[in-house]
């Protein structure tokens, strides 16, 4: 496979908040593969800003250190990484108050492409917009890029919404899911528009059900009085589980185009019928041998913040109608798997009579061990008559693609550098966010009226038994939790 590195024009990339967490561990790697595959061109600069006093030789040996942890990936030349220390400056700059600015006016370059990534708390989303502007560093070509939570409920996404527009038009606002710039969910779109295959069954009269599953073995672990605050239904529904719902549910768009895709996206999420409450199960993990329970972890022994989330979800279009999703999510689980699987119905008539099963599942791994696998029935080899089983037309990316497919891009390196392309196709767009919210809105308030308790589950398990029972009740099972 030829690895393909498409050309983007000379940036300078300001990263407000470039010396938190997220910076450390995604940004600046990231732009160091990427910087390694000779994507960042000449005279293209990374611009840290944010609150502490540091120069920017102590934020070289940040970034240095930064990339000694969490560099992975790919191997590069000796002597890259000095390059590409070269290129990084820093500035001293208070998001509320005036102190650095002048200082970030006076290092940014007029014949570059311009970006500023919001990589700190929403609530400076509005005072980082109003000085960009005020101190004349953007112009209409310029770009901005803010990461999640985009508001913890649909008033304050709108809030945010309207704090950014007074300064920026919606053509320049990069909004990030992360899941979005995943190898494998672009594939979900590769594989269903782009096979003749697929397509024609991808409908209710063919599909008995699909599942998403995002699980994750970790804890809240340090970020307990945070994730308190949000629950599984903000921090992962609204987002992460929304977008990959909406790339398996949306009509082909016209073409692969910003606004053709996102258009489709948003109809399918103004299509989920409003949930019913017996639809969805909460959760909330118990201690483990060695690890602490959900409540001792976020330090609240009255804590009814779900950690899990299991849900039957219906599509009112022509379609999906009467093809349930059924979404779950969850910490601590049995193991670190994301997964979408398509069942489709078993056959109208089998000319085997009961000789086996015959339905087809086209299961999609996001992670680990990305890859596509389709379930097909065959007949059992050997004599003894036309017995049938299922066995799995695998296909690992890693084995089928070689190096390049298993040395995936980041989905960071990925949506920083399709900003600088200025391509908004992998980020949500303001209605779309703000759509996701006014359908999760009602749920979450049904909880806090009706002080709704979430059911315990065990550490490594695979969720509250009250999950098993939501797709019993069709007589449908869940997929094992399996990395
Ligand atoms: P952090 O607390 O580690 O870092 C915050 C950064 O913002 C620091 O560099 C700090 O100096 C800067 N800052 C704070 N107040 C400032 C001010 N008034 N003026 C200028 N700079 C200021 O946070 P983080 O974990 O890096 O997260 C940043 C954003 O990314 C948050 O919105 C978070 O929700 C989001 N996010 C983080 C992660 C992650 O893995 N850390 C994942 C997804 C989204």
């Amino acid at each position: 496979m030829v690895s393909r590195v498409i050309p983007v024009d000379p940036f300078d990339l300001v990263i407000f908040g470039g010396t938190g967490d997220l910076a450390r561990r995604k940004i600046l790697p990231g732009l160091f593969r990427r910087f390694c595959a000779g994507q960042m061109p000449n005279g293209s600069r990374v611009i840290g800003a944010a609150r502490g006093e540091m120069d920017s030789a102590a934020y070289r040996a940040f970034v240095a250190e930064a990339i000694a942890e969490f560099g992975g990936g790919r191997a590069c030349e000796d002597g890259t990484l000095d390059g590409f220390l070269e290129r990084m400056e820093f500035v001293t700059i208070d998001a509320r108050g005036e102190n650095g600015w002048s200082d970030l006016v006076a290092l940014m370059r007029d014949d570059v492409v311009r970006a500023f990534y919001f990589s700190v708390g929403p609530s400076l989303f509005g005072d980082l917009a109003e000085r960009l502007t005020k101190h004349g560093l953007t112009d209409a070509d310029s770009r901005i890029v803010v990461e999640k939570p985009f508001g913890r409920d649909l008033e304050t996404a709108k809030a945010l919404n309207r704090d950014l527009a007074k300064h920026f038009d919606e053509r320049q606002i990069y909004r990030i899911d992360h899941y979005l710039g995943k190898e494998t969910v672009q594939n979900l779109m590769a594989v269903r528009f782009g096979n003749m295959l697929f397509e024609p069954l991808w409908n209710s009269q063919y599909v008995d059900h699909i599942q998403i599953t995002v699980a994750e073995t970790v804890g809240v672990g340090g970020r307990g009085e945070y994730y308190d605050k949000s629950g599984a239904m903000r921090d992962m529904v609204q987002n992460h589980l929304m977008q990959l719902l909406c790339l398996i549910a949306m009509e082909p768009p016209s073409k692969f185009d910003p606004d053709a895709v996102r258009d489709e996206k948003l109809k399918v999420i103004r299509a989920l019928d409003p949930m019913v409450p017996h639809h969805i199960v909460r959760g909330q993990y118990e201690p483990g041998a060695d690890a602490p329970g959900y409540r001792e972890a976020v330090g609240d022994p009255r804590s009814r913040t779900e950690s899990y989330i299991a849900m039957k979800v219906g599509i009112s279009n022509w379609r999906w109608a009467g093809t349930p999703f059924y979404l779950r999510t969850g910490k601590r689980l049995k193991a670190r798997s994301s997964e979408i699987v398509v069942v489709f119905k078993e056959l109208n008539h089998s000319i085997f009579g009961e000789a086996g099963e015959h339905r087809n599942e086209l299961s999609i791994r996001l992670q680990p061990n990305e890859g596509i696998t389709l379930g097909v029935t065959i007949k059992e080899p050997g004599p003894g008559g036309m017995r049938l089983m299922n066995v799995p037309l695998d296909m690992s990316f890693a084995e089928a693609l070689g190096p390049d497919g298993a040395d995936q891009t980041d989905a960071y390196e990925r949506l920083i550098m399709d900003v600088i392309r200025g391509n908004q196709t992998l980020f949500m767009r303001g209605d779309e966010v703000e759509a996701a919210w006014a359908w999760t809105d009602p749920i979450i308030q049904g909880w806090e009226a009706r002080g709704d308790v979430p059911k315990t589950y065990d550490a490594g398990s695979e969720g509250p038994v009250d999950a098993v029972q939501l797709l019993a009740r069709d007589t449908r099972v869940w997929r094992k939790v399996a990395p």
